[in-house]
Formats: structure tokens, C-alpha cells, sequence
């Protein structure tokens, strides 16, 4: 194994919180809009898959043990039963999971049954992530989905009555010729099932998906940008009223059910990612495995560390990122527990942005802390280009 790879992890202190994410490349097939590194699982490469994580896993440092695990993708549970087990027990054998309180799956309808999610619970997943995305057929055959809307409600119930009792949904908006009043129907359906966490966001055109090229081509257009700001809106309201709390710019959740293991990437936080195309912050160092799942598993294979790119953040450079992330949770940065984070004070780095985007309504500074306004929020990204 590459010796300096090695070393480098080892040496590397455990912060008190961390993460692990596992990056699971499969899926039933492409979604017209997805840029995620995911491939079809096309018959028998579970096998190799499994094998190189297992050697990944062996390069997590000694005494490695993650508070909060992500099960991401892809789709983790379009593995055969059998596929699902052998990773669980690979995690259970290489992973100290002692420490772990949330343990997180992403799942899609139509990739669900009730012998698989009873692996998932005996492994220890405990909160559950279903990619719904609309519950109109038409607007899942616009984007690719391999589900109806009935699949959808459907896995959701199997999921409660197999006795998960944290789940959360992804909602798309901003679909191009969605009919009339679907997104309120979508998000009334949501909330009568019931979930504890709803992800809701805006329809991106990822370059050199189907879907760019479709609009490129002049087949769709893009929501304009007005209609977006109704459609979030509309979002914030409903799930607001409805007893949910908006704490990062795209999520909502009921009190205390916010996700843990994303709000290590929403602030200093620092976790370890395994699998092709899965990134990591650790110790002021950042880097991501490449996106090709033989490229990954050869890499692992020679003893070479299986990375796409790696850069040391300088201080300043890091806490500037720090800033710019903390910013999409809603209770924004605390000046001196930022101070204390960082060894910067955020008006020494950007004092003048920030005077200028509170001017503009962007941001709102009290004494001790510093957010978005909800008219920020809505262009959060120009924002952040502002402060980065
Ligand atoms: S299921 Fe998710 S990861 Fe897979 S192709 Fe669709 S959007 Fe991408």
C-alpha cells in the first residue's frame, strides 16, 4: 500500500465530531438531469465494487471512530440483498461504528423491499432518505425516474412500518411544463405521509446531461427566474406553516431532526468519504477520489491512494470557505464561536462584501452574528461569490 497515503491518514488527529460517507455508484439507470458519478448496475460488478472498498476501508486511520455515517449514491439500494449484506458486514469488520448516533441511507422508490430494509435496520441505519422528487407521473417521466408517484407513497409506508422512524424525502421544483398547481399537490402529498426531513430543490441543467442537451437543442426551457422565486417561496411557506424548520437553504426539518452528517459540510466540520467521486475535509486538507469506478478500484488495487485532486486549504483561504458554508444554515455564523474556529474575525477577512451585501439586503448582521436575508437566500450563490 502506498506508504505515504497511509501515513498521511494516520497521522492525521480525530476531531471531535466526524463523518464517514460511502459513496455507493450504482443506479437502475441515469435520471435526464443527474450529474451524481453513478453508473447502471449491469450484472455482477457489486462484487469488485465491494472488494476495492474493502480495501479503502483499510486505510482509514487507527482509531477512526465516525459519529454520523452517509450511505450516499447512486443507489445504495438498488444492491441485491446479498450485495447490501456483504457491505454491511465489510463496514461492521473495518469501521468502528461504537460512536455512531445518526446513520443515514439514500434509498429511490422501486429499489425497496422489505427483506433489504430489514438489512439496513439490523445494520444500524437509522435514518432513511427516499428520492421521491414529485408525486405526479408526469413530472417523474420528465425527469428519468425509474418510479411512479405510487411506488414512491408506497416504499415510504414500507419504510414506517418496518419501523423507520426517521425518514426524510427529496422534492424536486422548477419543472419545466409541470402542470398547473403540481408543485402545491406535491408537497400536500409529502406532508400527509409524514416525514421528519424534506430535501426541496430547485431543477438544475447540469452540463452534458440529457436534459441541458434537450434544452439545448431548444426542446425545454428553464423556469424563468421569477417563477423559481414563487416555487421556493411556495415551498418555505408550506413546510414552514406545516411545522418545520428551515435550516439550510434547501432543507427542512422537524425540531431536532436536522441531518448531522450534512451539517459537517455545512460548517467546519470534518469527514472522510470512500467510494469513486467521494470527497473529503480532513485536518485542513481536502481532496476527491476520482469519478470512475474501474479507475478507483484499479488505483486501490496497485497500492496507489485512489485521488482525482488534493489541496491544503492556507488559513485564511479556509476560513473563508468555513464562512461561505456555515452561511446556508439559517442560523448563520456566530461571530466569536466563528472566531474561535477559525482564528479569524469575519470582518477582517471580508468586511467590506459583507457591509455591501447588508446594504443590499442580502445579509443581516446583528452584534454576534451574521446570515442570510430571504431575499439572500434566494441568491445565495451570487452571495457566496461575493464572500469566498
Ligand atoms: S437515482 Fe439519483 S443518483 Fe441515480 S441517476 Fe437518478 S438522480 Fe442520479
Amino acid at each position: 500500500m502506498n506508504i505515504e497515503f497511509f501515513q498521511t491518514l494516520e497521522n492525521l488527529k480525530q476531531p471531535l465530531m466526524a463523518g464517514l460517507y460511502i459513496h455507493v455508484p450504482f443506479c437502475a439507470r441515469k435520471c435526464a438531469y443527474c450529474d451524481f458519478y453513478s453508473v447502471p448496475l449491469a450484472g455482477g460488478p457489486a462484487g469488485d465494487y465491494l472488494q476495492a472498498l474493502d480495501r479503502e476501508c483499510a486505510l482509514l486511520p487507527p482509531g477512526f471512530a465516525p459519529e454520523t455515517m452517509f450511505l450516499g449514491g447512486g443507489t445504495p439500494t438498488v444492491l441485491a440483498a446479498d450485495d447490501l449484506a456483504r457491505l454491511f458486514d465489510l463496514l461492521a469488520r473495518r469501521v468502528d461504528l461504537g460512536h455512531v448516533t445518526e446513520w443515514t441511507c439514500e434509498a429511490n422508490p422501486g429499489t425497496l423491499d422489505a427483506e433489504k430494509i430489514r438489512a439496513l435496520r439490523r445494520a444500524g441505519v437509522n435514518r432513511l432518505s427516499l428520492g421521491v422528487q414529485s408525486f405526479d407521473d408526469r413530472i417523474l417521466e420528465f425527469l428519468g425516474r425509474i418510479h411512479t408517484a405510487r411506488q414512491a407513497a408506497e416504499s415510504f409506508r414500507l419504510l414506517r412500518a418496518e419501523g423507520f422512524e426517521n425518514l426524510s424525502l427529496d422534492l424536486i421544483f422548477a419543472v419545466p411544463g409541470a402542470p398547473d398547481g403540481a408543485l402545491e399537490r406535491d408537497l400536500a402529498q409529502a406532508l400527509e405521509l409524514g416525514p421528519e426531513h424534506l430535501s426541496v430543490y430547485g431543477l438544475t441543467f447540469e452540463g452534458g446531461t440529457p436534459l441541458a442537451r434537450r434544452r439545448d437543442a431548444g426542446e425545454v426551457r428553464e423556469v424563468d427566474e421569477e417563477e423559481q422565486l414563487r416555487q421556493y417561496r411556495l415551498v418555505r411557506q408550506s413546510l414552514t406553516s406545516a411545522g418545520f424548520r428551515h435550516y439550510e437553504i434547501s432543507n427542512y426539518a422537524r425540531p431536532g431532526r436536522e441531518c448531522r452528517h450534512n451539517l459537517l459540510y455545512w460548517g467546519p466540520g470534518e469527514y472522510l468519504g470512500l467510494g469513486p467521486a467521494a470527497h473529503s475535509h480532513w485536518a485542513g486538507r481536502r481532496w476527491g477520489n476520482v469519478r470512475n469506478l474501474e479507475a478507483w478500484a484499479a488505483a486501490l488495487e496497485q497500492g496507489r491512494a485512489p485521488r482525482e485532486f488534493e489541496e491544503a486549504l492556507e488559513p485564511e483561504a479556509r476560513a473563508r470557505e468555513t464562512l461561505v458554508f456555515s452561511l446556508r444554515r439559517l442560523d448563520g455564523v456566530e461571530r466569536a464561536g466563528f472566531q474561535a474556529e477559525t482564528g479569524f474575525d469575519y470582518h477582517a477577512l471580508r468586511g467590506e462584501e459583507i457591509a455591501w451585501l447588508v446594504r443590499l439586503g442580502m445579509l443581516e448582521e446583528t452584534d454576534d452574528r451574521l446570515r442570510l436575508t430571504e431575499k439572500g437566500l434566494v441568491v445565495s450563490d451570487a452571495v457566496f461569490a461575493e464572500l469566498v
